[in-house]
């Protein structure tokens, strides 16, 4: 894909990822920027502390939140989704690029799947498929700092594994959701399980940005005679 937009949102995509990977490792006064300890009921935005008796604040936050999303969403439509879902910024900035990197574009990979298990099948394949893996497992690792710390983590790294059994399997276990997910589940995440996803049908009125087929242009198919015009009053893009 090429186009103005699509070198936004990859800038904007970079941006996302390097703020999500460092945010657990980054200090504030001696506090990390973000950690949401739910197992010690600790919380840091921004380096601020927030514990459990404070968590009045974080409910009016997300409700202010809630409000401000569902409202963006009437106006601008699926932007959030298309430009700063953690789903979509890696499956489509990171995942999918890769895939286009090892295996080419739909379809080249649609001719590679067909084909014979050849040594560059093999190769490509177990190629992808380990990078895949590999980038779970450091989003796994971060996705725990954020819950428990950098420290506790850099020391479930450095210690004797044995010592550490139950963070090292749920680091295999998110690893395992992560790769899943990106290898296998992809937009099914939106279409089936995401609640904002199922919840979108309902904010979006006639007067919302979004790109979708629109029948009243494009029905009834086939040639248009000359001199028919569009066949409707509306736009794909409804900028109103
Ligand atoms: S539907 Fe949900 S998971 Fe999919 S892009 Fe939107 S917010 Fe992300």
């Amino acid at each position: 894909m090429k186009g103005r937009f699509y070198r936004w949102r990859t800038a904007v995509a970079w941006v996302f990822l390097a703020a999500l990977f460092s945010g657990p490792f980054l200090s504030y006064n001696g506090q990390p920027l973000f950690l949401f300890n739910v197992l010690e009921r600790k919380f840091n935005i921004f380096g601020v502390t927030f514990w459990p008796q404070d968590f009045y604040l974080v409910a009016i936050g997300l409700l202010a939140f809630i409000v401000f999303i569902a409202l963006f969403t009437v106006v601008y439509g699926r932007v959030f989704c298309g430009w700063a879902c953690p789903q979509t910024v890696f499956l489509e900035m990171v995942f999918r690029k890769i895939e286009i990197w090892i295996e080419g574009d739909s379809n080249a990979r649609r001719r590679l799947d067909a084909a014979p298990w050849t040594t560059d099948k093999i190769l490509k394949k177990s190629a992808k498929y380990s990078l895949f893996f590999l980038i779970s497992f450091a989003i796994s690792n971060t996705f725990l700092a954020y819950i428990i710390g950098k420290d506790a983590l850099l020391t479930i790294m450095t210690d004797n594994p044995a010592n550490h059994i139950g963070g090292l399997s749920i680091i295999l276990l998110f690893t395992g959701v992560f790769y899943t997910v990106f290898a296998y589940v992809r937009e099914y995440v939106c279409t089936t399980i995401c609640p904002y996803g199922r919840l979108q049908s309902v904010l979006l009125d006639k007067q919302s940005v979004m790109v979708a087929y629109d029948d009243v242009r494009g029905e009834p198919r086939g040639k248009k005679e000359r001199g028919a015009g569009a066949g409707g009053t509306r736009s794909l893009w409804n900028w109103r």
